[in-house]
């Protein structure tokens, strides 16, 4: 296998879901798997689906539609808010679809009519993270909008929490949740099948609390690959951490100064670092760099340090445990490093 490349231990990530549905599950909460961070891999998608999970949901339809075409079975959620242009794949190829503008709404009601398809939405509900969603004054109204449109079928509430401004999925966010979608309910005599109430930051409020409410759906992506629940990113027990690890390649090792020689100004990145003397050491180099993965993310596996990057290069520090030309490293990787492999063209893909 060329070198760098991700390793995928699909066992692992198959014990992960599995875990997270048994513990979801015991408390009446579905999971539907996200598969954004694999760009829809239909292997992945199987793997999810083999460990217990019957809906997918990813944010961009064009891997939905990877998935739809690949054959995995699964009900596919489209959880980024649809864009005008992708109406027609949105009616094609996702089951239900998150929302917060009517005018998105309206076309997919229209785009379905042509397809002789009625198409679920859910309304996604802003309480508080500022990122999409239809502000709980504003919900009633839309909902009324909503109910008259005859490509579409509202089945439930959905909020996002804890993703741009970190806003905790607490117990009075998610109370509020199922007190809106009881209310809603109420006022329109409709029956919500959905209220999805976050994502891997959900994990605190569901072991804190006996009382659910109406929530019973989460959406996992990261504590699914990473393991890790994300408001404090605390290992969820029981579940692998490294069932994706980057390996990367040796390609220059030498001892060499710790202190540039010269006078310095800023690096290829606009950057002025400091350097501390610590006389000589190993360098050694991996061919992998900013191109390809979110540095800072990266955890070495073996006992260096990382010293910096540039566009193609990773430095290390292997004084302790010094490598050679042509070995290779390993790392563990957070979800911003996962997600920059996945879509850095050069970085492979290996499945154990
Ligand atoms: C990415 C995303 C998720 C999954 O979040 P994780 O932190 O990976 O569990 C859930 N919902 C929405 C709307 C998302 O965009």
């Amino acid at each position: 296998m060329n070198t760098p490349y991700l390793e995928i231990d699909l066992a692992k990530v198959f014990s992960n879901t599995q875990k997270l549905v048994k513990m979801f599950g015991d408390r009446n909460i579905d999971i539907t798997g996200i598969t954004k961070v694999a760009l829809g891999e239909p292997k992945i998608a199987n793997c999810l689906i083999a460990a217990g999970i019957t809906s997918i949901g990813d944010s961009r339809i064009s891997n939905i539609k990877r998935m739809h075409q690949a054959g995995v079975k699964a009900a596919f959620t489209l959880i980024r808010t649809p864009s005008m242009t992708e109406i027609y794949d949105v009616v094609k190829y996702a089951d239900v679809s998150f929302n917060s503008e009517l005018s998105i709404i309206a076309e997919l009601s229209d785009a379905a009519i042509k397809q002789n398809k009625i198409r679920d939405i859910v309304l996604m509900v802003e309480m508080g993270d500022l990122r999409e969603g239809i502000l709980e004054q504003d919900l009633n109204q839309a909902i009324e909008k909503v109910i008259p449109l005859k490509g579409v079928n509202l089945i439930g509430l959905a909020t996002n929490l804890a993703c741009f401004s970190g806003v905790k999925p607490s117990k009075a966010k998610m109370d509020q949740l199922s007190r809106l979608a009881e209310e809603c309910e109420k006022e329109f005599s409709i029956k919500f099948r959905i209220v999805s109430g976050g994502n891997s930051a959900n994990f605190n409020w569901l072991f804190e609390n006996t009382d659910l409410g109406r929530i019973n759906n989460v959406r996992l992506g990261e504590s699914i690959f990473i393991g890790r629940e994300t408001l404090s990113r605390k290992h969820i027990k029981g579940l692998y951490l490294n069932a994706i690890t980057l390996v990367a390649g040796v390609i220059e090792s030498k001892v060499k100064p710790s202190l540039p020689d010269g006078e310095v100004g800023q690096d290829s990145f606009g950057n002025t670092t400091t350097f501390v003397d610590k006389g000589n050491i190993v360098r050694t180099i991996l061919a992998i760099g900013k191109q390809d993965v979110h540095i800072s993310g990266l955890t070495p596996l073996s006992d260096v340090d990382i010293i910096g990057s540039s566009s193609d290069h990773l430095i290390l520090d292997t004084t302790r445990s010094p490598l050679h030309t042509g070995e290779q490293v390993r790392f563990s990787l957070d979800y911003a490093a996962l997600l920059s492999c996945m879509t850095s063209p050069f970085v492979g893909n290996s499945y154990i």
